[in-house]
């Protein structure tokens, strides 16, 4: 087992790719803290597929850009399952309707960079405190997006805070060096999650969205999760600031394919 007595921390762990890497991190051997937004049933469900592994797990709501809320989370999980080994920054709003940049509202631009870039950093911040306290070591892995690299028209803050994700996992991966905490960034393709849902629904979406793909699929959410596990474990111990596209060739494809 890759994660053998660790101890992780997975936000948006309720649904979608944070609930597949909860079970996978459960398969393997670690303990879970489950942090969600709203969607208590699906939180519940996640816990009950860790225990399924006979590992622990502890289930929490708040807001990952509440810097409030992420230093409770942070206190229960370390007093209930122990110091934490790894941390999955998985949480985040998609890019919801579309908005040109002059009709942008100042809520909508606070709300998606506080929640998928300080979210993150306010995670991160807690967790290096913590493995400096007890001597290093330690993995973080932070969900992006292929928006990280990718114009995204009329959703500009969704790809701004992606690439600003994108840039933190590079500093921070510098900076943690010396402790020999792991910074590393997965920045999924198309994936069939309830983020995706309305669009793979509706057919003429899905296929203006598959034709862009040479896989010609959408992903799975089990698929990120088996990356999140390399990077989470010791097979991904001599990587570190990078972050891995997965996306079945998307961002590869200047239209040919
Ligand atoms: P999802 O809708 O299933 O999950 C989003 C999760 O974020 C939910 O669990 C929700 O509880 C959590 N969340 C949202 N706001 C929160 C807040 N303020 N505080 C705490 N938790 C909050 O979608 P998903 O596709 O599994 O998304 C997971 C991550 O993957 C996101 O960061 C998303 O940007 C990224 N991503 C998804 C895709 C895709 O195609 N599905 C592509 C690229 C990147």
């Amino acid at each position: 087992m890759k994660l053998q007595g660790k101890v992780a921390l997975i936000t948006g762990a309720d649904s979608g790719i944070g609930k597949a890497t909860a079970e996978i991190f459960a398969r393997e051997g670690a303990s879970v803290g489950i942090i969600y937004h709203s969607d208590e049933q699906g939180a519940q469900e996640t816990r009950r597929l860790v225990e399924a592994y006979g590992r622990r797990a502890l289930v929490l709501q708040g807001d990952v850009g509440d810097s409030a809320s992420v230093a409770r989370f942070f206190e229960r999980t370390v007093a209930e399952l122990g110091v934490l080994d790894v941390l999955v920054n998985n949480a985040g709003q998609g890019m919801g309707s579309k908005v040109p940049v002059d009709e942008l509202e100042d809520a909508q631009l606070e709300k998606i960079l506080r929640v998928n870039l300080m979210g993150p950093v306010f995670c991160a911040r807690a967790f290096i405190k913590l493995r400096k306290k007890h001597g290093g070591k330690g993995r973080i892995v932070n969900i992006s997006s292929v928006a990280q690299h990718l114009p995204t028209p009329e959703s500009a803050p969704y790809g701004m805070s992606k690439a600003g994700l994108g840039s933190f996992t590079r500093s921070l991966s510098v900076e943690l060096a010396p402790h020999r905490i792991n910074v590393n960034g997965i920045a999924p393709g198309l994936i069939q999650t309830p983020m995706t849902q309305k669009r793979l629904d509706d057919p003429k979406q899905r296929e203006q969205s598959l034709e862009q793909i040479p896989w010609h699929r959408a992903g799975q959410p089990e698929e990120i999760a088996r990356l999140a596990l390399f990077l989470a474990s010791d097979d991904g111990d001599y990587v570190t600031g990078q972050t891995w596209t997965i996306d079945g060739g998307l961002t590869m494809n200047w239209g040919g394919a």
